[in-house]
């Protein structure tokens, strides 16, 4: 750095970056370091900068079931430690295939909770009257993206075959969902039902 003038030295390179050493057909011809550059000696300008290599993220498929009961509805808190740690969301957990199918089990696992998934009435007309087994639509399905994976959540309206018994859940008002402090994917799921939903009081 040039003594004394190291505020001058770093706009000089920020102008340089902005002006001249642009990522896309870099200005070499007036450039002021042409000849101390090492990319342009190589001949690789228009390969600078190196760009990292976008890693590939696993990807999850979730189901997450939608409870309500005399206008509200079933959340658990998250532990406070941890991704969205202490944030409320619809229960969930992680399938393998028929997503509907995986969700019981799968809420058994994680909340210790019994329950079906509610058929569709629309469906389930359709299953009657063709005697066949159909596959359980969702409700919606909701895509997210976090740094190291994404996850795919299948939504579904479930009916509880016995009552909750974990302390983490909470059966919340519809009208309040919106003061609930939530992740991406489970605010997407409050908006989904809130506009499916008439509340009863
Ligand atoms: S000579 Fe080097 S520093 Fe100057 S514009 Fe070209 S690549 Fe950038």
């Amino acid at each position: 750095l040039p003594k004394g003038h190291a505020g001058d030295y770093n706009q000089a390179l920020m102008d340089l970056g902005a002006l001249i050493c642009v990522p896309k057909n870099p200005r070499c011809l007036i450039c002021p370091v042409m000849s101390l550059c090492q990319a342009r000696q190589n001949g690789t300008q228009d390969q600078r900068p190196v760009k990292t290599p976008k890693k590939d993220v696993p990807h999850y498929v979730q189901a997450a079931g939608v409870i309500i009961q005399r206008g509200r509805v079933l959340l658990a808190l998250r532990p406070s430690k941890g991704l969205l740690g202490g944030m409320w969301e619809f229960p969930n957990g992680r399938v393998n295939g028929d997503p509907a199918r995986g969700l019981p089990n799968a809420l058994k696992t994680g909340y210790n909770l019994r329950l079906r998934v509610t058929r569709h009435p629309r469906a389930e007309r359709s299953r009657r009257r063709s005697r066949s087994a159909h596959k359980q639509e969702p409700l919606g399905t909701v895509q997210h993206g976090y740094s190291h994976f994404s996850v795919t959540t299948h939504v579904f309206r479930c009916e509880l075959l016995s009552p909750p018994k974990e302390t983490n859940l909470k059966w919340v008002p519809l009208k309040d969902l919106d003061t609930y402090p939530m992740g991406k994917i489970d605010r997407q799921i409050a908006k989904m039902i809130t506009s499916k939903v008439t509340p009863k009081v």
